[in-house]
């Protein structure tokens, strides 16, 4: 019986770990840039590393390794599919290297997946049996919880929910596909559409070089129409993809997570609208759009949730 979990966070940006132990409490984190040259064997040694460092804060306790990343999984053929913001990791047997290079049980999860496992433990949608989670970050990325267990589908690909078409001869997208969600609802997004609306609107932002979501956010609040124009864009098609996922799962709360829902003020307004206009009344008046609870950690305390209660599917091989 083990008593940590050594959770990583596998970021685009940064490679985090927390030493999570059975009730949630996180003993110690470590963190370092995740390594984007080079291939993906560089990966497992920088996770290695971390693991080593936490090592010394749990004495001679037993723990396994559990890993959040940005993937969409390949249960069936028992690898990783692809790896959008990390292409190295495009087909890479990355659980069963780790678990090779340092030597205990290793789990991989879907990122947005654990951070709706996480946040269905510890945050904003424990003792909910029906939620969905949203993070709005760098892209767009989906988890579900149904009947109280994670819905992953049996190729791990359920809940994809940027990649739900918003507009269909829309903007075109790195899945293949065009107008999806996260070509819209997407930090990455929210910066194009100033910059598109900026060309033909008088506004300080069409001067700024080191645009950011941030920035736009500021200048929403301090009434910049274009700033408010983008934010209301972003919201009004979120509202569209909610407003499906309500009439489809019946969920009871919705929960927005990652750096874009900071913004929050500055859509929320035109996401109501847009699921009050599109969803059933009967569901659409139970469901609670909610921010998240558990920041950052969602994702690391929600790999430690799969690995402490065991709801491992088809994780052998990834
Ligand atoms: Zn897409």
């Amino acid at each position: 019986m083990f008593q940590y979990v050594l959770a990583a966070d596998l970021g685009g940006t940064n490679l985090r770990m927390a030493v999570v132990a059975r009730d949630g409490h996180i003993v110690h984190r470590e963190r370092c840039s995740t390594p984007r040259s080079g291939d993906a064997s560089l990966i497992v040694s920088t996770i290695a590393n971390l693991v080593e460092r936490c090592k010394q804060y749990i004495g001679s306790e037993r723990f396994i390794v559990g890993i959040a990343a940005p993937i969409i999984m390949d249960l069936a053929a028992g690898r990783i599919g692809t790896s959008p913001n990390l292409p190295m990791l495009d087909g890479f047997p990355l659980r069963s290297e780790v678990e090779k290079m340092v030597g205990v049980t290793t789990i991989l999860e879907n990122d947005a997946t654990a951070a709706a496992i996480g946040e269905h433990w510890l945050g904003a949608s424990r003792k909910i049996d029906n939620s969905i989670c949203l993070t709005l970050g760098t892209g767009v990325g989906g988890g579900l919880i149904l009947n109280g267990q994670p819905h992953r589908g049996p190729d791990g690909t359920a809940g994809e929910i940027g990649h739900i078409s918003v507009e269909p001869e829309g903007h075109p997208c790195g899945c293949g596909s065009q107008g999806c969600l996260e070509q819209y609802s997407s930090a990455t997004a929210v910066v194009r559409m100033t910059r598109e609306l900026a060309i033909n609107m008088q506004s300080d932002l069409a001067e700024t070089d080191d645009l950011s979501a941030e920035v736009i956010y500021n200048a929403a609040m301090n009434g910049d129409k274009v700033a408010i124009l983008a934010y209301g864009k972003m919201g009004y098609y979120l509202g569209i993809a909610l407003a499906d996922l309500i009439n489809i799962l019946n969920p009871e709360v919705i929960i927005l997570a990652g750096g874009l829902a900071a913004g929050w003020d500055a859509f929320v307004g035109e996401t109501r609208e847009q699921v009050e206009k599109r969803a059933f009344r009967v569901p659409a008046t139970r469901v609670k759009l909610v921010r998240a609870e558990l920041g950052d950690d969602a994702g690391m305390l929600g790999v430690a949730s799969v690995a402490f209660s065991s709801i491992v599917q088809g994780q052998k091989g990834t």
